[in-house]
């Protein structure tokens, strides 16, 4: 079946998360639905979606309504990091004034358990503190941005996880760096974590599959964890799953098996 394009929805997903790409592929295969997906830019090869896709900032929440406007976008999903806030408000903010609707598909926070010994804190430069004076050998899992906050406490041992290989020396005298893209595994995280003879994990909040390997890694190491809790968002409409992403978009399974 042809369809004109003023029967598609124009859709805009705001990515950069495994979360982002599994949607693509779900849209991929929905012809009702035109949908682009949305990269910052952080990384230097993004795996190409299944989708049409575009690289770079919109220029703050006037350079998305305009981008909104201009590419006559109906909805969008904002897709990206539990910590990538200000994308995230300027979202809520261009699409209120824009009048296009916004759903965020927000996976839950990881909860610690048995075995779990968690120091929570508010963000990176508590968790760099939470170290403490003595030296210790650290586990950075918490990304390329921010490191210089961890430079601050340089009697550490740090082994820092990325997913380009770093530009540039990093800020630290005493450093290792794992090049690796996710998703992880939890034996292979543990190995890892062995292998430097860590003592502490430091990680952000993010929820999801696809970086919880170093949290049960840890667990089963016994090694505490400094976890940074998320950012505050702004109060928007929010799916957990794929599936309730498409049923807002009105294209689940069962509309499609009735034809609609
Ligand atoms: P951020 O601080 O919320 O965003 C900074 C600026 O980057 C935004 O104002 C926007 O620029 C641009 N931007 C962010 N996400 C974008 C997107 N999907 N498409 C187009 N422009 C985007 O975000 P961040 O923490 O730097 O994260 C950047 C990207 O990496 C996000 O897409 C996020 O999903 C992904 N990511 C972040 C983390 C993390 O820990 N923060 C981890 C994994 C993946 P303009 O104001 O010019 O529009």
């Amino acid at each position: 079946m042809t369809l004109h394009s003023a029967q598609r929805t124009r859709l805009l997903i705001l990515g950069g998360t495994a979360d982002a790409t599994r949607l693509a592929t779900a849209i991929a295969a929905e012809p009702r639905i035109e949908a682009v997906l949305s990269f910052a830019g952080r990384t230097d090869n993004p795996k190409p979606p299944p989708i049409p896709w575009r690289v770079g900032g919109f220029g703050g929440v006037r350079g998305l309504i305009d981008y909104l406007r201009a590419e006559r976008i109906d909805r969008v999903v904002d897709a990206t990091h539990p910590f990538a806030a200000q994308m995230s408000r300027h979202a809520a903010a261009a699409c209120d004034l824009a009048g296009v609707p916004l759903l965020a598909l927000e996976r839950a926070p990881w909860q610690s358990g048995e075995g779990d010994r968690w120091i929570e804190v508010d963000d990176l430069v508590a968790a760099a503190q939470a170290l403490g004076a003595a030296p210790r050998r650290v586990f950075l899992g918490t990304g390329r941005q921010h490191l210089d906050v961890f430079a601050a406490h340089p009697q550490h041992a740090y082994l820092v996880r990325l997913v380009d290989p770093p530009r540039a020396a990093l800020p630290f005298p005493q450093v290792e760096v794992v090049v690796a893209r996710g998703p992880f595994d939890r034996v292979s995280d543990r190995a890892m974590l062995q292998a430097h003879r860590t003592e502490i994990v430091v990680a952000k909040n993010a929820g999801g599959d696809a970086a919880v390997a170093k949290i049960e890694a840890a667990r089963d190491l016994g090694l505490p964890v400094v976890m940074v809790r998320r950012p505050a968002v702004p109060a928007r409409l929010t799916a957990t799953t794929v599936a309730e992403v498409m049923a807002w978009l009105g294209h689940d399974a069962a509309l499609a098996e009735r034809g609609v």
